[in-house]
């Protein structure tokens, strides 16, 4: 496969921020194009991020005509070659970004040539006995707090988790009919009509406590009597609210084992809470440590923690900080180090969860990797807007 041209355009994402859409050209007028998703509450080790001023400037500055006529067969070939062009650590030349559009458009292309899916190619390349028919959890983020949302809450999401046996078309519409419910009683409650919609499309009020959320969900879940297919998880994504060594929660501030104590309550006073991401801040890796002991078969999820990177999965799956991790391809920057994080997450027996960001586009590439690898979960977000694509997706590709 031969590219013939590289370009970038500038596009928004569904938080109205300005993110990047690459365009890569092959011999024959074929054109292939990915949508870069932006985050809000970043992990410190993610690859950089160039806006889009800079990503056209380095194209026009060499990198656009340095890839003119790379020819190669595989992904990881390409990968390789954007890795050595850029020579940096956190890909702060090209950007992590622009890299993982070329890398994601040429997976897209090799897909066109093989007459195949782009989760075959990846399948094939990189995961050959994965399971492919297996059908991740969905995890659903219907309240949003902390960096995602305008309230009063610390916890950044509390996300619906929806096993599907049959088909997805079912557990989906599950889903968004448990999301109306959700909003109904929300509204009722505080007797408004119209809710304000976090960056990842759950509600966004103010409730009494960072508990009052799960107690609600769970209320509900079992009323409507969907206790066998839904659970709930949160993302704290903690380190948003770590100041000083210290967690700034419900207006006091709170020593690692304080708030582990209150994740403690947590867990005795909820049946469904199954998972918790980032439960403490990036560099508190002692916190991360008793929260593995403390959850049991609970899961305890990293990913400001490790940022899509195979060296820092493999240091906190030996460190048994995790036992379950997310998946963001827009961390690492290329999706032959993103299906690296992921066969080393699987060999340590940590469970993968594909992942959006908070800043979305239409663009559905995530629930390819999830097939792709047979991963154990992906996280989309609430059924609305952007997020729909993946819905659909994942309805296709499972039928
Ligand atoms: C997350 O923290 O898991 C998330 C999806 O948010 P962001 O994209 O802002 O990192
Ligand atoms: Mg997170």
């Amino acid at each position: 496969m031969i590219i013939e041209s590289i370009g970038v355009q500038e596009i928004f994402d569904s938080r109205g921020e300005p993110t990047i859409e690459v365009e890569l050209n092959v011999p024959g007028s074929h054109s292939f194009f990915a949508k870069i998703p932006s985050g809000k509450s970043k992990g410190k080790n993610e690859a950089v991020t160039l806006p889009f001023a800079e990503a056209e400037k380095v194209l026009q500055n060499g990198f656009a005509r340095e890839i003119e006529g790379f020819d190669g067969e595989t992904v990881e070939e390409l990968d390789t070659f954007l890795l050595e062009s850029d020579g940096t650590k956190q890909k702060e030349r090209l950007g992590g970004n622009v890299m993982l559009g070329v890398s994601i458009t040429f997976a897209r292309a090799l897909a066109h040539e093989r007459g195949k899916e782009l989760w075959e190619v990846l399948h094939e390349e990189f995961f050959p006995g994965a399971d492919t028919a297996k059908k991740p959890l969905i995890f659903a983020n219907l309240i949003n707090g902390g960096a995602h949302a305008d309230n009063n809450i610390d916890i950044q999401e509390y996300m619906a988790v929806v096993e599907t046996k049959g088909a997805y078309t079912e557990s989906i519409q599950k889903l968004i009919s448990f999301y109306e419910r959700l909003g109904f009683v929300i509204g009722e409650e505080r007797d408004v009509k119209r809710l304000p919609i976090g960056d990842e499309g759950g509600y966004s009020v103010n409730f009494k406590n960072n508990f009052a959320p799960i107690e609600m969900m769970e209320k509900l879940i079992l009323e409507s009597e969907l206790g066998d297919k839904f659970r709930i998880a949160l993302d704290a994504a903690a380190s948003g609210f770590w100041e000083d060594a210290q967690y700034r929660f419900e207006g006091t501030f709170l020593s690692t084992h304080e708030l582990i104590e209150r994740y403690k309550e947590y867990f005795e006073k909820s049946k469904l809470l199954c998972s918790i991401e980032d439960p403490c801040d990036e560099d508190d890796l002692e916190g991360f440590k008793k929260m593995v002991k403390l959850a049991d078969s609970r899961w305890i999820v990293g990913d400001d923690l490790t940022t899509t990177d195979p060296e820092r999965i493999k240091k906190s799956a030996q460190e048994k900080r995790i036992t379950g991790v997310i998946i963001k391809a827009n961390q690492i920057g290329t999706l032959s180090e993103t299906c690296e994080a992921i066969r080393v997450a699987q060999e340590k027996g940590i469970r993968c969860i594909i992942s959006h960001r908070s800043g979305e586009t239409d663009d559905s590439f995530l629930v390819h990797i999830a097939k792709a690898c047979g991963a154990d979960g992906v996280k989309i977000g609430a059924p609305v807007k952007e997020r729909i694509s993946k819905y659909d997706e994942l309805m296709r590709l499972y039928p």
